[in-house]
């Protein structure tokens, strides 16, 4: 399957009521237009090996939005400030926000996105290991022919101070994956994402950009391998930069995943973005789920 079928547009409900033909017809070249003259692949959209129809990525449906003319109204849905984490363990911030597209006054299209702070991204933070002499993050372990111990790497920029192999000041160090202490200072953050998965959600509805662009969990149905595939199934190569991204997806499905979560174990929004985010985690969910895995998952009472 060539890129170009891949993209193809079928027909459907137009944002205006009542399209004549020669007006559907119109608006489906225009479609087509934008998508191949204005939307880039990698950056607006993504295409998943396997996966007939492209994934619309954020920076793809605000141009689309911008193009039709939307103008987005965010309406909070819910907010959970936990700033001392007295509620749920440690500081905790979900925020939902439904996100209406106004055409000329008219409502046009509608979606829900949400964000919390135990998504991994937010929740920690790489922590490297520095050098206590001049504070650089250029400590390597000394090879053992060398003596061992660790080493200011000198060509990373290091000050080539050397530490023995139990050094406390090298070896109590926090690294890799250490707790984000600063959750509170992404707030606004976690804000505008919700925000941004909402309008992406509303953005498909409403330009009805589904025909063209996949945000259907079931779409991803037993594609191993999305991520780091082989890429068997497309003729065109896939370049790194185009691969789409386990949070790029999971962006994509975010709103459902969390609704459905919350339907089916009866809890509110807030509670089920922070299982969806601790699942994710824990690598139980992954972008490449379908939505019947979701299904599972949410009704099998794990
Ligand atoms: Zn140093």
């Amino acid at each position: 399957m060539t890129d170009q079928t891949a993209i193809q547009v079928s027909s459907g409900n137009f944002l205006a009521p009542a399209a004549s033909l020669t007006e559907a017809k119109e608006r489906y070249s225009l479609f087509k237009q934008f998508v191949s003259s204005v939307l880039e692949k990698g950056r607006d959209y993504g295409i998943v090996p396997g996966v007939s129809k492209p994934t619309l990525l954020k920076p793809g449906a605000e141009k689309l939005g911008a193009f039709f003319g939307l103008r987005p109204t965010f309406l909070i849905q819910e907010s959970v400030n936990d700033w001392t984490g007295k509620d749920h363990g440690e500081p905790f911030f979900f925020r939902e926000y439904k996100c209406q597209l106004l055409k000329n006054g008219e409502l046009v299209g509608e979606g829900i996105g949400s964000c919390n702070s135990w998504e991994k991204k937010y929740r920690y933070r790489q922590s490297e290991r520095v050098c206590p002499e001049c504070g650089k993050p250029t400590i390597i372990k000394g090879k053992e022919e060398y003596g061992g111990g660790w080493l200011c790497y000198g060509k990373k920029g290091g000050c080539s101070a050397k530490f023995a192999d139990n050094a406390p000041e090298i070896i109590n160090q926090e690294v890799g994956q250490v707790a984000n202490k600063d959750v509170a200072d992404q707030v606004n953050t976690i804000d505008k994402m919700a925000q941004k998965r909402a309008l992406v959600a509303a953005i498909l509805i409403a330009t009805n950009a589904s025909d063209y662009f996949t945000q259907d969990m079931e779409d991803f149905a037993d594609h191993t391998d999305i991520i780091d595939g082989s890429f068997k199934e497309v003729s065109q190569p896939v370049t790194s930069d185009q691969k789409v991204t386990d949070d790029q997806l999971y962006d994509c499905m975010n709103g459902k995943v969390i609704e459905l979560f919350a339907t089916s174990w009866n809890i509110s929004k807030s509670d089920a973005a922070k299982e969806v985010s601790k699942l994710k985690e824990v690598g139980k969910i992954t972008g490449k789920m379908s939505l019947s895995d979701y299904q599972k998952l949410a009704y099998g009472g794990e």
